[in-house]
């Protein structure tokens, strides 16, 4: 091992680069603060999670400007899901475009190979100025009695060194080893304790179009599995089965996934033609327990919480990428307003964690009520009108639920919030990019340039509203007493009276 000791000083290090980790960083890179970020593998790198949202894919990563990136990736279209689900034998499927929120172009998410998409999330960071050091893994954090302080990591050649910054984040997923270093405990959902078994397969069926594309998720005795198309070709299948049915997937995995499989005929039916991936990053067969839960505190002076590192529920309607880069939303415009000192940390985190910890809410509730398997779906979308407090039909809450759009927040229903956003942030942008007459392809060295990070940092809040004028929006808080967003969508600021 090399023992040579690197210390160093940032604004910002982010621990781990997957959705959540690297929407963070960029969105705070975006305003000119230089930000490192940590992960411990070499990507492209597998993970499971691999049905989005459209609040995700039209909301957050259009704010942060990698949405055209993804368009071009040629993932598979998810214009909604089917279920064979509850009191009702058939199958029954929700379409996105249902909402208003998610018309025309944003009536769709993708399914997506999570390998190629964090890639392109990473490398989009690193696109935007951050220093994304891939193979560098976070042993620990340093703080005092105040705050904490920074982090200790190893790299791949064995190299340790230390980071001290304003902030750490920690965005290491489920496995985070340094969550309790905000002083949080994990408390695991004793309604959700269910276990899942999954693999790919080639040459599965397809749900007719216009719902090839659909997530299909499919209950039988034993739980349920989920079915998604990631490519023609390719599919991911899940069994998630309850606690107390776990010795359904001891032993040899194979055997009791086929099990399974057998048990449910829908399943069988669109796999009968199909063979299992035995080779490359789909060819194990893996398992995954007790998945839900939420940290008892998401933040404290020094130290943020996103994704799973603070809180995951149920898988069944794809909502943990969406909690990630909504989470990371959320902190990014709490770092980036004490940074700039337009909001005091205290008012700024207390923003985040009460929105996060909202929409965490509303997806536990309504779960609950979807686990009821006695009623039909119009008792469903019933439940979500009443968690979401929606004032719409009740399957366009439904349907504003399960496509990530119900929170209230203005950045995320669709293209047009998020592009009211973007086009502020990038009329900003060029705006001083005039000044610098930088002609450079990437936008690193405009960020970093000083002009730039001192015209973007002192008083951001009203030098933003000289350069774009007096439009904030007319979002209301959340809260009362709360915070709006600021106008370029990367901050928060007061309420206008
Ligand atoms: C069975 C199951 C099915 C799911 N299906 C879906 C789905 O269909 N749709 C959906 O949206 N979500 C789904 N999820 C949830 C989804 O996997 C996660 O919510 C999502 O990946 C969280 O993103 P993240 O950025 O918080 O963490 P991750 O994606 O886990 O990224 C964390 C990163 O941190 C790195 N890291 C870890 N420790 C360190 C360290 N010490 N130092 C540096 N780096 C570190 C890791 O290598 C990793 O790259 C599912 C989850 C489960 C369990």
């Amino acid at each position: 091992m090399n023992t040579g000791r690197i210390s160093e000083e940032a604004e910002v290090v982010v621990v781990g680069g997957g959705p959540g980790g690297s929407t963070l960083a960029t969105l705070v890179a975006m305003r000119g603060h230089n930000v490192v970020l940590l992960e411990k593998e070499k990507f492209p790198r597998w993970q499971i999670g691999e049905s989005l949202l459209p609040s995700t894919v039209h909301g957050v990563c259009r704010l942060t400007g990698v949405a055209d990136e993804i368009a071009k990736a040629g993932f598979t279209k998810k214009r909604g899901g089917t279920q064979l689900w509850g009191a009702n034998r058939e199958p029954w499927t929700f379409a996105f475009s249902v909402s208003p929120k998610m018309t025309g172009e944003t009536s769709y998410a993708y399914q997506v190979e999570r390998s190629k998409f964090d890639q392109i999330l990473l490398d989009h960071a690193r696109h935007m100025g951050v220093d994304v050091r891939e193979q560098h893994e976070v042993a620990d954090v340093s703080s005092d009695e105040d705050r904490v302080r920074g982090v200790s990591y190893t790299d791949a050649d064995g190299n340790q060194g230390t980071i001290h910054a304003k902030y750490v984040v920690d965005a290491s997923g489920n496995k985070s080893r340094i969550y309790q270093r905000a002083g949080a405990t994990r408390q695991y959902s004793e309604f959700f304790r269910s276990l899942a078994l999954f693999g790919y397969f080639e040459g599965g069926n397809r749900l007719p179009q216009p719902n090839s594309g659909n997530i299909l998720s499919c209950a039988f005795d034993s739980g349920w599995f989920w079915y998604i198309p990631l490519t023609p070709d390719l599919t991911s299948v899940g069994a998630v089965v309850r606690r107390e049915l776990a010795s359904k997937i001891q032993g040899d995995p194979e055997q009791a996934l086929m099990a399974l499989i057998a048990e449910c005929p829908m399943i069988s039916d669109y796999l009968r033609d199909a063979s299992r991936v035995t080779q490359g990053e789909y060819g194990e067969l893996r398992v995954r327990k007790d998945y839900s839960y939420a940290n008892t505190k998401f933040w404290r002076p020094g130290m943020v919480l996103i994704g799973d590192a603070a809180c995951f529920v149920d898988p069944i309607f794809s909502s943990g990428v969406h909690l990630a880069t909504y989470g990371a939303l959320l902190a990014a415009r709490s770092i980036n307003s004490v940074l700039a000192q337009t909001v005091d940390e205290d008012t700024a985190f207390r923003e985040f964690e009460q929105r996060y910890r909202r929409e965490f809410g509303v997806y536990y509730e309504f779960l609950v009520a979807f686990y009821d398997l006695n009623v039909n779906e119009d008792s469903y979308f019933w439940s979500a009108k009443k968690v979401t407090k929606n004032t719409s039909s009740e399957l366009q809450s439904f349907v504003e639920l399960v496509g990530g759009v119900s929170s209230g927040e203005a950045a995320l229903p669709a293209t047009e919030s998020a592009d009211h956003y973007k086009r502020r942030s990038s009329e900003f942008s060029s705006a001083v990019d005039q000044l610098v007459a930088n002609k450079e392809q990437s936008m690193v060295p405009i960020i970093k340039s000083s002009i730039v990070k001192s015209a973007m940092q002192e008083g951001s809040k009203e030098q933003a509203r000289v350069l774009l004028g007096q439009d904030a929006g007319s979002e209301k808080p959340l809260f009362a007493g709360g915070l709006i967003a600021s106008p370029d969508g990367l901050g928060w600021s007061l309420p206008s009276a």
